[in-house]
């Protein structure tokens, strides 16, 4: 198997590679952005910020975190534009076969 760049793989391969990690998105492009369940709020998410809190290691697939805007309780989904799609499309960081409301917290 030869070695493809992380922009010439085809996006089902990125929406299926629930294990990466954050120093790896940072490391292919990925771009990540946060929408809350709730308002509706979308807000950029910076990798190198959630690496400093949350290590390398993390993963955002399946992964919820609290909303950022004031007074709002809901939960926010991870979503991404994987490297080599479309500018501005997001597509949900989901794992497959996810109990409604199974996520596990990030913070
Ligand atoms: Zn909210």
């Amino acid at each position: 198997m030869s070695f493809k760049k992380p922009s010439a793989r085809p996006l089902q391969h990125h929406l299926s590679s629930y294990f990466i990690t954050v120093s790896a998105m940072r490391r292919d492009g990925w771009v990540v952005m946060a929408r809350c369940r709730a308002c509706h709020l979308d807000a950029w998410v910076c990798l190198s910020t959630v690496i400093r809190l949350n290590g390398p290691d993390v993963q955002l697939f399946g992964r919820t975190t609290r909303c950022r805007r004031y007074g709002c309780q809901g939960r926010m989904i991870f979503m991404a534009t994987p490297p080599g799609a479309q500018h501005g499309q997001f597509w949900p960081l989901l794992r497959p076969q996810e109990p409604k409301d199974g996520s596990t917290p990030l913070s």
